[in-house]
């Protein structure tokens, strides 16, 4: 939406072509309305099309019009399709009912606050309630923490949530680490609500009855991660939600068409984010730029929108021969 947005505005024709229902990516629905209320996003969707861009919803690309299509209809195309496939996190007894990955949860929940029907085209999945069930959360990021806050919402009794790292220090050591963001312990508002944290906790089995989830086992971990002998225990859990990270775009449909027939260059490591560098946004592809989490991984708006408008300023540049877009 950033890169669309200044395209339009150096007077291109934009078109935006979006899988789901509405546009917004995760802003819309992975991050809940409690940390982010929709109307900010749809205000900037009237913007944008006041200003000429063209929206195009529930068309999933590579699957309802291929790649290669919108490259002969489009003088560029910028692939801006995210770092959606959830991290498996291979722990027995993930396939018990009760045991879900966060992003269904997340984008359901969101659905269902914005009116609309909770399977979207992503994530089918039957309705998954937290409403007076002991839920754990394993991941210690803003994921896990956006579980944390949706369980509580919903009326979870108790929410745990498990992080394998160690606990952070009350106050940051500045001078050790800057310039990069320091280390200090954070309570997100969602655990200020009454999460449990473990801290140095792996997460060993999920344990159920009758192939229902029923507690989650655990053991301490030292420095090096490695389980302390003697120190496992069980939290009771009807509802565990894993949230550890991402491993990189969705492999059906584009990516699958991008490397099949087009053969496109990705950066090799086991996500497959597509390679593109940070000055022109080119992939190995003609006229196909990439940019945000499909580039970069898993990462946050303010890298979205910094790479949404340097790739803007590129394919006006390519386009145009020159550009007056910010860098
Ligand atoms: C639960 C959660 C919480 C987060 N919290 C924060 C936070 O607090 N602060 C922060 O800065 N960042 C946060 N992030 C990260 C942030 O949301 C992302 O880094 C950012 O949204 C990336 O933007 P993007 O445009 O690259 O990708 P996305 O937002 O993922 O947008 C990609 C879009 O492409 C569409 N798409 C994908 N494939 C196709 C296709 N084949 N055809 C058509 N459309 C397609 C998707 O439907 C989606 O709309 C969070 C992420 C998650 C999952």
């Amino acid at each position: 939406m950033a890169a669309a947005q200044q395209l339009g505005r150096a007077g291109h024709d934009v078109h935006v072509y979006e899988r789901e229902s509405r546009p917004g990516g995760l802003m819309r629905y992975g991050i809940p309305d409690f940390k982010i209320e929709k109307h900010y996003i749809d205000r900037r969707i009237e913007q944008m099309q006041g200003e000429g861009v063209t929206f195009h919803c529930g068309v999933n690309v590579g699957v309802d019009k291929p790649v290669a299509e919108l490259l002969a209809e489009h003088d560029a195309v910028l692939y801006c399709g995210g770092s959606e496939t959830p991290r498996a996190a291979g722990i027995p007894g993930d396939d018990l009912g009760g045991v879900h990955d966060a992003m269904p949860y997340l984008v359901q929940q969101n659905r269902r606050v914005g009116g609309e029907p909770i399977q979207s085209v992503a994530w089918p999945s039957h309705p998954i309630i937290a409403g007076g069930q002991h839920v754990v959360v394993v991941g210690g990021g803003d994921t896990a923490s956006d579980c944390v806050g949706t369980a509580f919402r919903q009326g979870a009794v108790r929410v745990t949530q498990l992080d394998i790292r160690p606990q952070p220090p009350e106050k940051e050591d500045k001078l050790s680490v800057w310039p990069y963001w320091a280390t200090k312990m954070r309570t997100s508002s969602s655990q200020a609500e009454g999460a449990e944290r473990e801290f140095q906790v792996a997460t060993l089995e999920f344990i159920g009855e009758e192939g229902q989830l029923t507690g989650v086992k655990c053991c301490e971990v030292d420095e090096k991660r490695k389980p302390i002998p003697g120190s496992e225990f069980v939290i009771r859990a009807d509802l565990a939600f894993i949230a550890i990270g991402f491993a990189g775009p969705a492999k059906a449909g584009v990516a699958t068409e991008l490397d099949g027939k087009m053969k496109i260059v990705t950066d090799n490591r086991r996500s497959r984010n597509v390679e593109a560098n940070d000055r022109d946004y080119r992939t190995s592809v003609d006229r196909l730029y990439a940019a945000g989490d499909v580039r970069r991984g898993q990462s946050l708006v303010v890298w979205a929108i910094r790479e949404g408008r340097q790739a803007a300023r590129s394919i006006d540049e390519a386009l145009m021969g020159s550009s007056v877009l910010p860098r």
